[in-house]
């Protein structure tokens, strides 16, 4: 379905990032990874479907190398179809207590980095009348959780801009919406199942159900699997008047 256009995602050498990043591959779309740690398993994987593949290390709360990653990226494969915005770290502290750096850095990695990016691949999309901009927000772009004030605040400002991005965008072949995940298992979340493990005195598995009983009625991670498949989805010609949507999976967390 997506052969020959080519899908940016920020984040994807681990977790969510990559989940989308495998299944819009799987689809026929050529990846450009970018992210921190492992490059080279991540990149083999997306290999192993068939696709072309590229990389580039843009630290994403720095706007000059978001720019110099989606010139290059563009200049790889033509144009950037697909723009997934879904680098994110997370800090964990009350307001009086959270360190003004780790504030910066979280409103800059989770939510100036996707203006950025848009800003960038706009221009593009709109030229040939098809793009789709998702943007990885969370169940925390719609409620709130104590001690996550930035994380939070970005989310929210995400959600936020994924509206403005559709009301811009809204009579052209371009569409943008945001994807509102709960709890997924992955090395951001594993963090906090590590700090909770250690403050109460439980086994990894006590402590994944106690994080999932606090806030998740399914008792269930979410997957990157099932937040691929809708980012396929978006991607879809049945996606086409989908615009400025905020989609949880969330196990019925923003429900309560
Ligand atoms: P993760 O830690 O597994 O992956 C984060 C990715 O972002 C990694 O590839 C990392 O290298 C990259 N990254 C971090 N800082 C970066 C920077 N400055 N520049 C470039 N890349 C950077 O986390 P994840 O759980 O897969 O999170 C992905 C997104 O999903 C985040 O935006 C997160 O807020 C969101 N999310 C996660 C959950 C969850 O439960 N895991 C729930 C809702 C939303």
């Amino acid at each position: 379905m997506l052969e020959g256009k080519t899908a940016l995602v920020t984040g994807s050498t681990s977790g969510i990032g990559l989940g989308i990043a495998k299944a819009l591959a799987a689809q026929g779309a050529r990846i450009v990874l970018n992210g921190f740690g492992d490059v080279e398993g991540p990149r083999r994987q997306i290999a192993a479907l068939g696709v072309d593949v590229t990389y580039h290390d843009a630290d994403m709360s720095r706007p000059e190398q978001i720019e110099a990653m989606m010139k290059f990226a563009a200049e790889r494969f033509g144009r950037i179809d697909i723009l997934v915005n879904n680098a994110g770290i997370q800090h964990v502290a009350r307001i009086e207590d959270f360190p003004v750096e780790r504030w910066d850095a979280v409103i800059a990695i989770n939510l100036s980095s996707a203006f950025h990016a848009t800003r960038w691949a706009l221009p593009a999309m709109r030229a040939a009348n098809w793009g789709r901009i998702i943007n990885v927000a969370s169940v925390h772009g719609l409620v709130a959780s104590a001690e996550k004030s930035a994380y939070v605040a970005a989310k929210h400002g995400l959600v936020g801009l994924t509206k403005v991005t559709a009301l811009e965008t809204a009579t052209t072949g371009v569409t943008c919406n945001a994807i509102c995940p709960g709890w997924v298992l992955t090395p951001l979340v594993q963090k906090q199942v590590d700090a909770k493990a250690q403050a109460h005195n439980l086994s990894n598995e006590q402590a994944k159900r106690l994080l999932l009983g606090e806030k998740e009625p399914s008792l269930q991670f979410t997957t990157p699997e099932e937040l691929g498949a809708l980012a396929v989805f978006f991607c879809s010609p049945a996606g086409n008047n989908v615009r400025g949507a905020a989609w949880n999976m969330d196990g019925a967390w923003a429900a309560q």
